[in-house]
């Protein structure tokens, strides 16, 4: 089992072990913004901006929209010289359709069978198309069903959930942490707000009084103290920017720490409350937020 030293981390080296052996940088650029609103080319220029910054991990999806945009900076930083592609870690999210609809609007879900479409998972990993299997959104007891599935051949090395101060995710983290499960923490910064998918009854996670005072304590500001509090307690941030000055503000979160106190108190800010519910799917059988975690 991986023993984490947090006060080692620094830009040039700020990844974790994960439990097929391989490594996953702690902080990475999360890559989703509203395609309605977001200009064509933009995740292009900043995800390209982001590996001259020194972001090696990056997060994307096929429903992102924009994954060819991420795909091609990759590839533009491959080609002039600044990064090879064994430095860089991507996640991606496959699927074929778009979240189809009946004639009545009620969204059509597929029979979902994890454990099945674990085994095609596992089948992309032995072919060599993936490197590292991970799930998202899964709760304890949908971890625990692929743990038990029979003749399991890869475990899952991650779970992408949600994860901030004002949602810290004691259970899970436990349970994750038992059984070598990185987890990767979305919304770290609190989200974007739209409320169109996000429940905004917390308040706003970067005004936080805590947050704010500890960071002037360190000449930083809430959203790094934000990032830092996970990274520290080895859970991976992918926080999303599309700003240059924002895509570099949080990347400075190595030349400072937090004492464990600070940590403990960030801890208290608990609430509980999910930003990202999907409550829209909450009728689908394998909806994971029913159970407690
Ligand atoms: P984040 O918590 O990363 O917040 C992003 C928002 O914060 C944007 O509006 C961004 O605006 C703003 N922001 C970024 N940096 C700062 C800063 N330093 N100070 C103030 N505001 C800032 O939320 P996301 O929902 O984007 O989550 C991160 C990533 O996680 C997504 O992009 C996606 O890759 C992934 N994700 C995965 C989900 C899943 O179900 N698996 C669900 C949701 C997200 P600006 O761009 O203008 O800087």
């Amino acid at each position: 089992m991986h023993i984490f030293t947090p006060m080692n981390l620094s830009v040039e080296s700020h990844s974790i072990s994960i439990s097929d052996g391989n490594c996953i940088p702690l902080l990475g650029l999360g890559t989703y913004g509203d395609p309605r609103t977001t200009p064509k080319g933009t995740a292009l220029e900043c995800v390209k901006l982001a590996i001259e910054v020194g972001y090696r991990h990056f997060d994307g999806a096929l429903v992102y929209f924009n994954e060819h945009e991420v795909g091609q900076a990759i590839r533009e930083k491959i080609a002039d010289g600044t990064v090879r592609r064994e430095d860089i870690f991507y996640c991606g999210k496959p699927g074929k359709e778009f979240y189809p609809k009946d004639q009545n609007g009620k969204y059509i879900y597929h029979q979902t069978d994890l454990c099945a479409t674990w085994e095609a998972l596992e089948a992309c990993k032995d072919a060599g198309l993936v490197k590292s299997l991970g799930v998202s959104n899964f709760n304890h007891r949908q971890l625990e069903l692929l743990f038990r599935k029979p003749g399991l051949k890869h475990k899952p090395v991650s779970n992408q959930v949600e994860c901030h101060p004002y949602f810290t995710q004691p259970k899970l983290l436990e349970y994750c942490r038992q059984n070598e499960i990185v987890i990767v923490g979305y919304c770290p910064l609190g989200s974007s707000r739209d409320a169109s998918w996000v429940n905004v009854k917390s308040p706003p996670l970067l005004e936080d009084e805590l947050l704010v005072s500890i960071g002037k304590k360190y000449n930083k500001s809430s959203a790094q103290v934000a990032l830092r509090f996970n990274i520290q307690r080895g859970v991976v941030v992918i926080p999303k920017s599309f700003s240059p000055e924002r895509i570099k503000h949080n990347f400075q979160i190595f030349d400072f720490s937090l004492t464990e106190r600070e940590m403990k108190a960030i801890e208290g800010l608990n609430k509980n409350i999910r930003l990202v519910e999907l409550l829209m799917w909450s009728d689908h059988p394998e909806y994971p937020f029913h159970e407690d975690y």
